[in-house]
């Protein structure tokens, strides 16, 4: 459950505050898409004492968000990574689709309100291209079927494998270089043999990826700087 976040003397960031039966303690943490600081509260928390606790943390809140990356909005003129290489934003009016040049420009017709939704679905569908044979190759080099593969907004996560064997993917993976989508395909995709992180489950990775290294440690280093794109 998810109330409207609240102001705290003294401090300019919102402070959401979201119940969570399954916290044992109050805690804080940050939202790195939306710049707010959440406070959670187990069942028998009141907000009151929730609030006091966020008050006496407001310098670690305020300091989180300023180390933060600056926020990146899709608009014209604003550089975003694709596939790892920067690209400049174009908006033209007349026309329709997202063209991309050599030059590293993509050119987004049509209104200039509608360009974020439809950059972020086009990113979203170049996510699939990329992802689909991927996913299809891997699983078969592993004697796996794979279920559903779907690209989703995720906040918290790169990929997940469901019990059943449907894979989802998020998005701004297509943002990363192609190692780094190369070694959460793999990963995902080893968890179809495996549903844990067992050295039985690793040695699947390393199977169908030479990136196991690099994709974790570029994700550790620069994960976060994806989402503070769209
Ligand atoms: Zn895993």
């Amino acid at each position: 459950m998810t109330s409207l976040p609240k102001k705290l003397d003294g401090l300019d960031i919102p402070v959401v505050i979201r119940r969570s039966p399954k916290a044992r303690r109050i805690s804080l943490k940050i939202d790195f898409y939306n710049h707010t600081a959440i406070l959670i509260l187990p069942r028998h928390a009141s907000e009151t004492e929730g609030l006091k606790f966020a008050a006496q943390q407001r310098q670690w809140i305020a300091a989180q968000i300023q180390n933060l990356p600056e926020l990146i909005p899709f608009a014209d003129g604003a550089i975003i990574p694709i596939r790892g290489e920067d690209h400049r934003i174009i908006h033209r009016g007349k026309g329709h689709g997202i063209v991309r040049s050599t030059d590293k420009s993509l050119s987004v017709f049509g209104q200039p309100e509608h360009l974020a939704s439809r950059l972020k679905d086009w990113l979203k569908r170049q996510a699939r291209e990329d992802i689909n044979p991927l996913v299809i190759a891997k699983s078969t080099k592993l004697g796996k079927r794979a279920g559903r593969i779907s690209i989703r907004d995720q906040k918290t996560r790169w990929g997940s494998c469901s019990a059943n064997g449907n894979l989802s993917f998020n998005w701004r993976l297509i943002l990363a270089p192609p190692f780094v989508l190369d070694y959460v395909v793999s990963h995902e995709v080893a968890h179809l043999a495996e549903h844990n992180h067992s050295k039985a489950f690793w040695r699947h990775v390393c199977e169908l990826t030479e990136f196991r290294r690099d994709g974790q440690e570029w994700l550790r280093q620069k994960g976060k700087t994806l989402c503070r794109y769209g």
